[in-house]
């Protein structure tokens, strides 16, 4: 086999629940994932040594030496098999790069997906999800995809079967927000508003209505904790949720640690529509329209 090609989904949280900060930095969370139609494309190629390339959106923001998660998966994946391998790697990127929609982490997981066939490992699920876990918390969603519940730091999944398929508009801003200084700003913003912090847990109404697939009842529910400090460090994004919240969507919530923003619709026509009008107001650069649960990295 002289190629392989992987596609990937992002990720909405439609529950994230952060709880108190814990002494080794981490935060304990209830991460409600959700996988959406909005894909990468990791190609793996024969090659001597390990290398990656990046095209399509913002790739001039992604690194490709060390530093890319997709490099940092061919390495972890050579390593578990214990050998030198080589791969030419190229991502294609629909996913906004530092959009709080876990690009990265899909493009670890598809990488780890396309190895694995590419030098013809054959390593069982289980062990790329362990390997995923080390690579960072929200990579074995990506190969799982679906919907599912996280623990701990969002690594430990519960697969949740959901009742039928949400349609969804995202608002892309232009440029992107740190993982990590949003989750600082919201360490901040807690201790300044001296803000009791609760053990985080799932949300029933939440699951219920996404085991009944059930849009108009999982709009309300929609709840993310880091939304605030999103929305202190990128004040345009109050004004973006709003206009679609006017424009009818049954649900709006900045996604994981934004700045893009994730609208629930009723139906396909309506995500269609919703994308047009928020582009048309102004809100964002662009709205992408798409669906969910997928499934998790796939060879295509
Ligand atoms: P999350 O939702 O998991 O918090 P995110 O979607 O906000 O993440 P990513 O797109 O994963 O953010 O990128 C975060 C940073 O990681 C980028 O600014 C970039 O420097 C770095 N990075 C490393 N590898 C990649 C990759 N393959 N694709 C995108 N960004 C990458």
């Amino acid at each position: 086999m002289s190629s392989v090609t992987v596609r990937v989904p992002a990720k909405v949280n439609v529950q994230l629940s952060v709880g108190p900060l814990r002494d080794d930095g981490y935060h304990d969370l209830v991460n409600v994932f959700h996988a959406v139609s909005v894909f990468d494309e990791v190609i793996a190629k024969e090659s001597e040594s390990i290398s990656v390339r990046v095209e399509g959106e913002s790739a001039d923001l992604v690194p490709v030496d060390n530093g890319n998660l997709a490099i940092q998966a061919a390495r972890a994946l050579a390593k578990h098999a214990g050998r030198t391998y080589g791969v030419e790697l190229v991502i294609r990127k629909a996913i906004p790069v530092a959009g709080g929609m876990a690009g990265g982490s899909a493009d670890a997981a598809g990488t780890l997906v396309a190895c694995n066939e590419l030098w013809g490992l054959g390593l069982p699920r289980e062990d790329l999800m362990e390997i995923a876990a080390d690579l960072g918390s929200d990579v074995p969603f990506s190969l799982l995809g679906g919907t599912a519940v996280g623990t701990g730091r969002g690594e430990q999944l519960a697969e949740l079967p959901t009742g039928g398929r949400f349609h969804w508009v995202f608002a892309i801003a232009d440029g992107g927000l740190s993982t990590a200084r949003v989750y600082a700003e919201c360490d901040r913003l807690r201790a300044a508003l001296e803000e009791v912090v609760a053990w985080p847990q799932a949300s029933d109404a939440l699951l219920a209505a996404l085991k009944a697939g059930d849009a108009r009842a999982l709009g309300p529910e929609l709840a993310n904790d880091l939304q605030p400090a999103a929305l202190m460090l990128r004040a345009s994004l109050a004004r973006t949720l709003e206009a679609g919240r006017e424009l009818g969507a049954l649900g709006a919530i900045v996604s994981g640690s934004g700045p893009t923003c994730a609208f629930l619709a009723a139906d396909e026509g309506q995500a269609r529509e919703l994308a047009v009008a928020l582009v048309g107001a102004g809100v964002c650069r662009t709205a992408v329209p798409a669906y969910g649960p997928v499934a998790g990295a796939s060879i295509v």
